[in-house]
């Protein structure tokens, strides 16, 4: 039996990886599920997959998991320290799906214990590539992808000499405002932005698919997963969501990974691997789509992309600040404290002021720096809300 755990079980990613074990749970001993506000949901799933522990990251909803959870035999904890010791629990597979920073520590937890990691959440590799990159290194952890844009490319590569490799191009469904003139998008709302026109995913995921930050995340992540350089990867918009990735060789060829729009893919892909095995998702039907479309990410409307060039250059902390503001920005923009066009600006601003002091490109880059830089760049981001919006 494979020992897995799911850190951010309660999650729209975490919901799939359940589904996919749930349907052969025979082969699987669930260590730890963590989530956070969704007690309900944690300590059910906890007690149908026979859970060994059940984790909330919030410390005043720890009497209601335990009263959940009782007489069930199920282990309950909660706080951010509690959900980074699940993670240590030794286990084959974690699956890596907290949203935001917060999933970092817990993530290198699960590394560091050499348990194969599958990474949903990309504010990992953002904040700290290189550092993660050399932990799972150190201790022979592999480190799968699911972020559908990076298995489509890890499964494009496979096989194939990653310096043959010209380029990567990785596509973005343009969000909910794909088709608005970008005069309008100063005027769009929270809930506007969080609806998708392909995926169903969490809420802040969906908002940053609309502003492109998503796609500026998965740019960075790209780089630091696969180790290409920023003028090698290229996004573009795909309104149909069906081709993820392609990868560009030496000799001209183009391989693309063409799928349906179904999380379940990419988490099977990594559950199984180096296996492929059946999953639950649609086959496509070429003929009754007809068309794949493609057209340029301007980045005059989506300055989220500029910036992500700018912090691959910059390397280093930049990442991890880069993060850190692009979520306080997005915590304003759905508390309606800014407009969905500000986000950029006050990330920009964010990058712009933590650049220019405390010399930055001289920090020590380990987990400690990561974590100093990430509360100071939310603190900078909170007074330039403050002052300027
Ligand atoms: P959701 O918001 O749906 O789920 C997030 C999960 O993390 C929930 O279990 C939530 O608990 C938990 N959580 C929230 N805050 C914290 C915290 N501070 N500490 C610990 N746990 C916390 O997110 P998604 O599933 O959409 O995304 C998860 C990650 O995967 C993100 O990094 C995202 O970018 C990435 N991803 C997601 C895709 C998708 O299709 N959804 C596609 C590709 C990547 P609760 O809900 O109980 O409060
Ligand atoms: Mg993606």
């Amino acid at each position: 039996m494979r020992r897995v755990s799911i850190l951010g079980a309660t999650g729209s990613i975490g919901q799939n990886t359940i589904d996919l074990i749930a349907r052969d749970a025979d082969a699987y001993q669930v260590v730890a599920l963590t989530g956070g506000q969704n007690i309900e949901q944690l300590a059910e799933d906890a007690i149908r997959m026979r859970a060994e522990v059940a984790v909330t990251c919030h410390e005043a909803l720890y009497p209601a998991l335990k009263s959940a959870l009782a007489g069930t035999g199920i282990a309950a904890a909660a706080g951010d320290a509690a959900v980074a010791e699940a993670a240590a629990r030794p286990a084959d597979w974690v699956m890596s799906a907290i949203v935001g920073a917060a999933g970092l520590v817990p993530g290198l937890a699960a590394i560091k214990q050499g348990a194969t990691l599958a990474l949903a959440n990309k504010e990992t590799l953002v904040a700290a590539g290189p550092l993660v990159l050399a932990e799972s290194a150190k201790s022979g952890a592999r480190i799968l992808p699911v972020d559908s844009e990076h298995s489509a490319i890890f499964q494009a590569l496979a096989g194939e000499d990653i310096a043959a490799v010209e380029r990567v191009i990785i596509t973005a469904s343009g969000g909910a405002f794909r088709d608005w003139p970008t005069a309008a998008l100063a005027g769009a709302t929270p809930e506007q932005a969080a609806t998708h026109p392909n995926w169903a995913m969490g809420q802040r995921i969906t908002i940053d698919s609309a502003s492109l930050f998503n796609k500026a995340l998965e740019i960075i992540e790209a780089h630091e997963f696969f180790g290409l350089a920023p003028s090698q990867i290229e996004a573009v918009i795909h309104p149909e969501s069906l081709v993820h990735a392609l990868v560009g060789f030496n000799d001209g060829a183009l391989m693309a990974h063409v799928g349906p729009p179904d999380m379940r893919h990419a988490i099977g892909y990594a559950l199984h691997w180096p296996e492929r095995r059946e999953l639950p998702v649609e086959r496509l039907d070429l003929v009754k789509i007809g068309t794949l479309s493609f057209r340029a990410a301007d980045t005059t409307r989506y300055p989220a992309l500029r910036l992500a060039r700018e912090v691959m250059e910059a390397g280093g902390l930049a990442g991890a600040i880069f993060n850190a503001a692009k979520e306080k920005a997005l915590d304003a923009f759905i508390a309606r404290r800014i407009g969905f066009t500000e986000m950029a600006q006050v990330v920009e601003a964010v990058l712009d002021k933590m650049s220019s002091e405390n010399g930055l490109e001289n920090a020590i880059f380990e987990i400690d720096a990561v974590l100093d830089v990430d509360r100071l760049a939310r603190i900078r981001a909170g007074e330039l809300i403050d002052q300027h919006f």
